[in-house]
């Protein structure tokens, strides 16, 4: 019997296990990848208080450190679903984890385009994490898709590889930060092409282009691309508590900043809750919270 399950151990899950090891709990995390979240993915950390740059590899790696010197436990399980009572269990297809609260730290997942012939590229041109494939596109043409931090990352970092870099975004303006803007607009191998969406992936065995459509004048357009990194955003991953824990119209669970759920004693932290701005602070944040509440709540 542990005294707090956390499902899920990116950064407000790791954080929830610092604090709540801190407050004399045992915890345990259950993970279907590995540490990290997915700012494992991230090259470079500009925006943690306090650290003033720092790989996501490495800031992650340092929650797991510390979580872990703390004495918290980390098994790897997919959680399917969790069962409310006196005591609360989570269901994993390995088996069933008994406790007295548990912290949902499930984040989220990349968006698909929902094009065809899109998963089939995967691996083939097609990818999801600039951090992960980037290199295997030096001194080659390649395309970010969106407008949100994660793509102004990634085409900075591909910019640094590649022999050009295709920035296309819906829209004319960004919903990134305006600093990652201004440094993308001085590189010279990076081509902006807004108010643009991507209507159909080429190629044979592997991407050759893309199509774009231009969403003012209609207009196609085929940009020869080997790579096409796709950044459009996160989708919730919680279908699995749906009998149970009240979600939203998008799939994130219903909790506020005090990261109470719809039942006493299950909490969300980070990503997969209904909030505004999902951060690395805020996730961090989140986790603090949830584990004193959870802490509070066992006595
Ligand atoms: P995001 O901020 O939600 O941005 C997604 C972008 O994709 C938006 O520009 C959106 O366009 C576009 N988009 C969404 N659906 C689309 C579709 N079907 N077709 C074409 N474009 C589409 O996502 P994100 O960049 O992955 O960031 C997620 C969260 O993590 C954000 O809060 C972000 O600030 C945070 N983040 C933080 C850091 C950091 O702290 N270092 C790094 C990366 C990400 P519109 O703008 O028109 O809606």
């Amino acid at each position: 019997m542990h005294d707090i399950v956390i499902v899920g151990a990116g950064t407000a899950g790791l954080s929830a296990a610092i604090y709540a090891q801190r407050a004399g709990k045992n915890v345990l995390l259950l993970e279907q990848l590995s540490y990290g979240g997915q700012i494992i993915n991230t090259p470079e950390v500009e925006n943690y208080p306090g650290i003033k740059s720092i790989s996501g590899f490495d800031f992650a790696t340092g929650l797991y450190e510390q979580a872990m010197a703390l004495g918290a436990k980390m098994e790897s399980a997919q959680v399917t679903g969790i069962v409310d009572g006196s005591e609360k269990k989570v269901l994993t297809k390995n088996g069933e984890y008994p406790c007295k609260a548990v912290i949902l730290a499930t984040g989220a997942k990349n968006r698909p385009l929902g094009l065809a012939r899109e998963s089939e590229l995967i691996g083939n041109g097609v990818s999801y994490c600039a951090t992960c494939d980037g290199a295997f596109f030096r001194k080659r043409p390649v395309a970010v898709n969106g407008g949100g931090n994660t793509a102004l990352e990634d085409a900075l970092f591909l910019s640094n590889y590649c022999s050009k870099v295709y920035l296309v975004h819906r829209r004319d303006a960004f919903r990134g930060e305006a600093k990652q803007v201004e440094q993308l607009r001085a590189k010279e191998n990076v081509e902006f092409v807004l108010n643009a969406t991507i209507s159909r992936l080429i190629g044979d065995d592997g991407l050759s282009a893309i199509e774009v459509t231009d969403k003012l004048s209609g207009e196609k357009r085929e940009i020869e691309v080997d790579g096409l990194f796709i950044a459009i955003g996160q989708m919730p991953e919680n279908q699995a508590f749906a009998p149970l824990i009240r979600l939203d119209a998008s799939g994130y669970i219903e909790a506020g900043e005090d990261c109470k759920t719809n039942i006493e004693g299950i909490y969300a932290a980070g990503d997969c809750r209904t909030k505004t701005v999902r951060q690395l602070t805020t996730a961090a944040a989140d986790g603090a919270v949830a584990a004193l509440a959870a802490c509070s709540y066992i006595g």
